[in-house]
């Protein structure tokens, strides 16, 4: 059987990059992409923003119409699992039995909601956000609640809890850590956000655990806290994070930890390639390995992983970046917010005309967040990270007298 040059497993955000950056330097290989969902690749990310609000029509929400992957020659498995990958034949299997033996294999399966393995959590009305279908359910729950809780206080919590207040539904956000964000962001910043979310309508909860979910005929009517506090609701989201579905690569013996290990070209071994939330990826810039399960890092490893595919060699050494959106709250990050022993704020907490926080270690500027900032802040603030040259007086970051782009 003929090696097909190109095969993608995943189609989601690095699918869809990778398959630009394949054609840009081979027009007409074969390409074959293989995809669990049913859908053309989308956008996750206004599944908890404008999308899930109504404010966004379904076909925007796709990365590329369909003419796209017509125009590029692209061979679509959709709605088709992957299920085993055989690294002696180099040659993938997949749910309906074909085999597709490849010369080039991304793995770009990204990740599913973690569980939270909690009495009740089955109930009609609670749901996990990641799908297309998950945000049009949760749209429709809404349209017929009052009262809704949101379990986990990370960045799609947050941003789900803003889009319940927003549409009028009285909400409760528990949190187990002492503040929302606070496993990624400073304690200032935290604080800013939680009393963000409270301005929004937001009822915090926080230090502590849901237990158990309530209800009655099979529907959640509410939630009980490890406080012995009941807290009622017609809807309700579980958003305590990812896990990356590492299970084709795993079996096929590839270097799974936390994620399939890939090297700066994104190689897990020799001619297969792992890229977005799935790639545990060892950064030249920050000299180690880490995941990112964000956007940003999907859409530029996709375009490394395609490239290299297709010829190149070239390294991913981009810095991490995110950003959220809560309403009326947007932010920013960019750098290595795990490394930080000194934060220095600029411009008072406040939502206009926003602030940044820098954040230092061993004399270098190591992230920057943004609250409501500027393009050209973020860019300035990525470029001296990247310079990784000392700050003699990282205080003076501070100083709003000086232009932040200078800095
Ligand atoms: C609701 C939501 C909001 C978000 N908002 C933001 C944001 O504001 N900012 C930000 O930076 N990031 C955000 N993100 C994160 C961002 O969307 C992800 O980092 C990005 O989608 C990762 O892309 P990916 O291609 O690695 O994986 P995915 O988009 O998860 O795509 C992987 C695809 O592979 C499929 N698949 C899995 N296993 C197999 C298999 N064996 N065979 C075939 N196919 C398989 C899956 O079904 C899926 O369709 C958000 C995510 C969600 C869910």
């Amino acid at each position: 059987m003929e090696r097909v040059p190109y095969v993608i497993v995943g189609g989601g955000l690095a699918a869809t990059a990778a398959i630009d950056a394949i054609r840009r330097r081979d027009k007409t290989g074969r390409l074959v992409l293989v995809g669990a969902e049913p859908h053309l690749p989308y956008d996750r990310v206004p599944l908890s923003k404008d999308y899930l609000l109504g404010r966004m029509e379904r076909e925007h929400v796709f990365l590329r119409q369909p003419r796209f992957y017509e125009r590029h020659r692209v061979e679509r498995f959709l709605g088709q699992t992957a299920t085993a990958l055989d690294t002696d034949t180099n040659t993938i299997t997949l749910e309906d039995g074909r085999q597709i033996p490849f010369q080039k294999l991304l793995i770009a399966t990204g990740g599913r909601p973690r569980r939270l393995p909690i009495p009740g959590a089955d109930l009609e009305g609670i749901s996990y956000l990641r799908t297309l279908e998950d945000s049009d359910a949760l749209q429709a729950g809404m349209a017929e609640a009052q009262r809704a809780v949101v379990v986990g206080g990370g960045f799609i919590g947050c941003e789900v809890a803003t889009a319940f207040a927003q549409s009028g539904l009285q909400t409760t956000l528990i949190e187990v850590a002492p503040a929302p964000l606070s496993l990624v962001l400073d304690v200032e910043t935290c604080a800013f956000i939680t009393s963000f979310l409270s301005q929004q309508g937001v009822a915090l909860r926080t230090g502590t655990a849901a237990t158990r979910f309530f209800g009655e005929e099979g529907s959640v009517q509410g939630v009980v806290t490890d406080s012995g506090e009941n807290i009622e609701a017609d809807v309700a989201v579980i958003g305590v994070g990812i896990a990356p579905n590492t299970e084709l690569a795993a079996a096929a013996g590839l270097n799974v930890d936390n994620g399939v290990v890939v090297n700066e070209y994104l190689e897990a071994a020799e001619a297969i390639y792992a890229a977005g939330d799935i790639a545990r990826y060892y950064s030249p810039t920050l000299q180690r390995h880490l995941r990112v399960e964000h956007y940003d890092v999907a859409l530029q490893h996709g375009r490394t992983a395609g490239a290299n595919m297709a010829g190149a060699r070239v390294a991913y050494s981009e810095l991490p970046y995110f950003f959220s959106h809560m309403g009326p709250l947007h932010i920013d990050v960019i750098g290595d917010m795990s490394n930080r022993q000194q934060c220095v704020r600029r411009g008072p907490l406040s939502l206009e005309p926003g602030f940044a926080q820098f954040y230092f270690a061993d004399d270098l500027l190591q992230a920057a967040l943004f609250v409501n900032g500027k393009p050209e802040h973020l860019q300035a603030a990525r470029e001296r990270i990247a310079q990784r040259r000392p700050v003699a007086d990282p205080a003076g970051f501070a100083d709003e007298t000086r232009d932040p782009a200078a800095l």
